[in-house]
């Protein structure tokens, strides 16, 4: 079956709200197998609508429109495709009480405008709205069909969980099945020229890179169309070891996998302790690790120390070590992460000093460089960085690179 999204608007069309409705319908659809064709916003325009669902229904076997089903005259979309497929309007007598109770409970009179919501097309299938008080509907009309869901994504996602996946997964001829390898440490074109051959070669399963919004990071995602689900990860397994076997130092994980839970949890395995010593990254580090769950297990200390002086008290940091070789050197990484893992009695810890610019950089230390120790049985690597973008996305590289030299010097013994 194909499908097409319309979501009706103006204030989609204005930029005042993103269209998220899309996107997560989008994603559902695909896990169901639904080929989605196109996406379109349209503003609260009757005729506008009316001609979206003729383009629409002319390509597609069927569309579902999210918005304007609520009480107010800029509401229309049942209205418009009541219109489309000529049909009348009828008032649903339980839909009406549902949403006259509605009011009742939160004790006001409903408002005349909200029968508009009871109202619907003849011979459509309602779908109740427990999160609201605009129910959407199904119409099935001339092999087509039609619908229309509420606007607020919650209500539209409880909607479509509750009613349209089953319902539409009856016109599905199999499942989309996706896994995602999450890469660190390797730029998108760099990992697509590993793997070039094997990303040619493949039509079910397909292979996609992605840059991601995680920095430092990319991804590769293999989906596998089949008849279930177990056919479709045994369609994706084979290739997912390929891929393994060329690319196996940078995953550090798969799907919703973040590196610092990969950090937590084999530290975690292995009764580590760790302390950091964050000047270019400023607790950045410290709080990726505190988002995960138990944390408190294996850090023990982060300690912020922007100033010299700090890294001086703070950290044991030797005041001639900073003059000679500047507060942005390996040396200084070095004494940091060694003075962190000292001060905090920890087994490992991690330093990171760097300059996030837009100021501050010269022709020998340019903006981005960076570097970060890495602290572990007894012996410290320290790394050098060049790291690009703003000074958010080098923050953010800074720690990315700081994650994984620990992820690789805790599970390898290597750094
Ligand atoms: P209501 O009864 O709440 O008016 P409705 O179906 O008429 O429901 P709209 O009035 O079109 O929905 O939109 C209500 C709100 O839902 C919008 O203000 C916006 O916050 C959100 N919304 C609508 N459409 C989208 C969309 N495509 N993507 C994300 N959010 C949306």
């Amino acid at each position: 079956m194909n499908l097409e999204i319309i979501a009706v608007g103006t204030e989609l069309l204005l930029g005042d709200i993103v269209n998220t409705n899309a996107a997560w319908l989008s994603k559902e659809l695909a896990g169901i197998g639904i080929n989605v064709y196109r996406h379109e916003v349209v503003g609260d325009n009757m005729q506008r609508l009316q001609s979206a669902y003729g383009e629409a229904f002319s390509r597609s076997d069927a569309v579902i429109v999210t918005g304007g089903l609520g009480p107010t005259a800029d509401d229309i979309t049942k209205e418009a495709a009541a219109a489309y497929f000529g049909l009348d309007m009828f008032l649903h007598e339980e839909t009406l009480a549902v949403v006259s109770d509605f009011f009742g409970r939160i004790g006001h009179a409903m408002p005349e405008s909200n029968r508009k919501q009871a109202v619907f097309p003849v011979g459509a299938r309602i779908l109740a709205n427990p999160g609201g008080t605009a129910p959407g509907c199904i119409i099935e009309r001339n092999g087509k069909i039609c619908i229309l869901l509420p606007g607020p994504p919650r209500e539209m996602q409880a909607m479509f969980n509750n009613h349209v996946r089953s319902y539409l997964r009856a016109f599905s001829d199999g499942v989309l099945v996706s896994r995602t390898l999450r890469l660190v440490g390797i730029g998108e074109s760099a990992m697509e020229e590993k793997i070039a051959d094997i990303l040619q070669s493949q039509t079910n399963p397909t292979i996609a890179p992605y840059a991601t919004n995680r920095a430092g990071e990319v991804i590769l995602r293999i989906s596998a169309k089949a008849a279930d689900e177990a056919a479709a990860r045994v369609l994706i397994a084979p290739v997912a070891d390929m891929l393994y076997q060329r690319l196996g130092t940078y995953i550090y994980g798969e799907d919703d996998d973040t590196l610092a839970e990969i950090v937590v949890e084999q530290m975690k395995l292995r009764g580590l302790t760790i302390a950091a010593a964050e000047s270019i990254t400023g607790g950045a580090f410290a709080a990726a690790i505190i988002d995960v769950p138990g944390a408190s297990r294996v850090l023990q200390e982060a300690v912020v120390c922007y100033s010299n002086d700090s890294k001086v008290a703070r950290l044991n940091v030797s005041p001639r070590t900073l003059k000679k070789y500047g507060a942005v050197s390996p040396q200084v990484a070095e004494e940091m992460a060694v003075g962190a893992a000292k001060s905090a009695n920890t087994d490992v810890a991690v330093s990171f000093t760097g300059i996030a610019g837009p100021d501050g950089g010269t022709d020998t230390k340019p903006v981005g460089l960076c570097y970060i120790g890495v602290y572990h049985d007894g012996g410290c690597v320290v790394k050098e960085f060049r790291l690009f973008g703003d000074r958010r996305r080098i923050r953010d590289r800074a720690v990315a690179h700081g994650m994984d030299m620990l992820r690789k010097s805790i599970m390898a013994g290597q750094q």
